[in-house]
């Protein structure tokens, strides 16, 4: 422990963000960093507590409190304090294969966990692992070469999100042949697809696919692994499969049946989003630009879509949220704004939110075109581009279906594992587990390594978090 008194002596000071009237005219990245002096000072607020339960990461109540991965959050902190950043990278990459992506987009439960936050304030965890990385690429000190012995194994691993990124990671580390199959052009899953550039930069995640690439990983795009014909062949010429492709089938709305053109879900909204903004292509999914956009649902989704439809120019911005106010108000009986609210209040000079309202009915011109919708509190809005952000219903059963997999909205593994019924198949990520979160799935990828390793060799010495 570098600074006894540190967390007496320094209260916590969050990194900041850029004003949301001025970030709102421009898709690059909102969160800024801490000059090194402050950063020191807030890795010396750590207490050497005695019980990290920020790195715990044990499930109590329903929820999980502490860091998934077991990231060792007390030594590295101690290091950002001593500013030994070389040794705290090697300490991170033992337990997180991408901190740039979790110390971006995480929401931290080690800092709910952190004991610091019981008398004052929790120390900065996940800005803390955000500066080490960073400073390992602006070093230039990431890159590892391959074991220089090779299994010989082939491993393809199906889809290309954080759990595909970390089992490919993990696996390529321990000198077995991996290939990244990816029926997009681009891979990343929903780090490149989904979350928008101002919370997690596409080229942070190109420099990460790149490095991987330049490390032994192929990658190959533009493939659908739920053509059968894909999915036998891939089960013939590998030693394992893992099947880590996400939770992309929404929760329908109960409005799709109309036959009315102008509704869309959320991830189909923002992955046409970064099409056009980040590819230069023309997808069907329309911009929000010039119309009244409705937003159904809260959480990340709901919050990235009001985000992007401000940014496209939309002539207006509601969000309607079934559940009353009361339940989003925090202990102190405010209610948070997420940075997407932030930059409506700063544009329009209202929180765009509708609490205990849903859609009621929806008007059309004569051609089937939304024109408006009713609400359930009976007020009529103009809305000719209605979002649905309600939530994801499970992974997509047609690859289930070409691999033979069992699946229940989910993949069927037994409990804590990543087998599936199907000799040399194993699943990880949101397709497992059901939709989460990063940390999470960069969790299960490396459990799904493990177990897949071990499958291979007999035995394993990857390090791997409970899942
Ligand atoms: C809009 C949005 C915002 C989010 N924001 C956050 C956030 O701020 N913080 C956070 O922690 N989490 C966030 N999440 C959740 C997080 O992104 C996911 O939990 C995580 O990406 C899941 O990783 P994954 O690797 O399991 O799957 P995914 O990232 O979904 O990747 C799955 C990949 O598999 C590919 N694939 C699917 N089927 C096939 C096939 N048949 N053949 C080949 N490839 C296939 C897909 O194209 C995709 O590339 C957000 C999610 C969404 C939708
Ligand atoms: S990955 Fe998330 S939970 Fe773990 S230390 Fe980083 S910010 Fe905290």
């Amino acid at each position: 422990m570098g600074k006894t008194t540190g967390f007496l002596e320094y209260a916590r000071t969050d990194a900041p963000d850029r004003p949301p009237e001025e970030r709102v005219w421009d898709w690059n990245e909102f969160h800024q960093s801490l000059p090194s002096e402050e950063r020191a000072r807030q890795g010396g607020r750590c207490m050497d507590c005695g019980t990290p339960f920020c790195q715990a990461g044990i499930a109590w109540q329903g929820q999980v409190l502490g860091c998934p991965l077991h990231n060792l959050i007390p030594e590295w902190n101690d290091m950002v304090y001593t500013g030994n950043y070389t040794h705290a990278l090697e300490r991170l990459l033992k337990t997180n294969n991408f901190p740039e992506f979790t110390g971006r987009v995480c929401p931290a439960p080690c800092e709910d966990a952190c004991l610091c936050g019981l008398g004052g304030r929790a120390v900065t965890i996940r800005d803390n692992e955000r500066a080490i990385i960073e400073q390992a690429f602006a070093r230039r000190a990431l890159s590892r070469p391959r074991p220089s012995r090779s299994s010989d194994k082939k491993v393809a691993v199906v889809g290309s999100g954080p759990a595909g990124l970390a089992a490919a990671d993990q696996l390529n580390h321990r000198g077995h042949w991996v290939t990244v199959v990816e029926r997009l052009p681009r891979p990343g899953g929903l780090l490149t697809y989904g979350i928008p550039n101002m919370k997690l930069p596409k080229d942070v995640v190109f420099r990460r696919i790149e490095q991987m690439t330049d490390e032994g990983v192929s990658f190959v795009t533009g493939l659908d692994a739920a053509d059968p014909a894909t999915a036998q062949r891939l089960l013939a010429e590998y030693d394992a499969v893992i099947l880590c492709c996400g939770a992309w089938r929404p929760r329908p709305l109960g409005l799709e049946d109309q036959g009315v053109s102008g509704i869309c879900y959320g991830i189909d909204f923002l992955k046409a989003a970064v099409e056009r903004k980040v590819f230069g292509l023309d997808p069907a999914v329309p911009t929000a630009a010039g119309l009244h956009v409705v937003v159904i649902g809260t959480g990340d989704t709901a919050s990235d879509c009001v985000a992007t439809a401000l940014r496209q120019g939309c002539a207006s911005i509601t969000q309607l949220v079934r559940r009353p106010r009361e339940d989003y108000l925090d202990a102190q009986g405010n209610l948070p704004l997420s940075y997407a609210h932030e930059e409506a209040l700063a544009l329009t000079g209202r929180d765009p939110r509708r609490f205990s309202s849903q859609v009621q009915s929806l008007e059309t011109d004569g051609e089937g075109a939304l024109t408006g919708l009713i609400t359930s509190q009976g007020d009529r809005l103009p809305c000719q581009l209605l979002i649905g952000a309600t939530g994801f219903a499970g992974c997509e059963e047609n690859v289930c279906r070409a691999f033979g997999v069992q699946v229940r909205d989910t993949v069927c593994t037994p409990p804590g594992r990543c087998s599936t019924n199907v000799e040399k198949v194993f699943a990880a990520g949101d397709m497992r587990r059901g939709q989460s979160l990063v940390v999470w799935a960069i969790a299960e990828g490396r459990a799904a390594a493990a177990e897949v390793d071990a499958y291979l060799n007999g035995y394993t010495s990857l390090v791997a978090p409970g899942l």
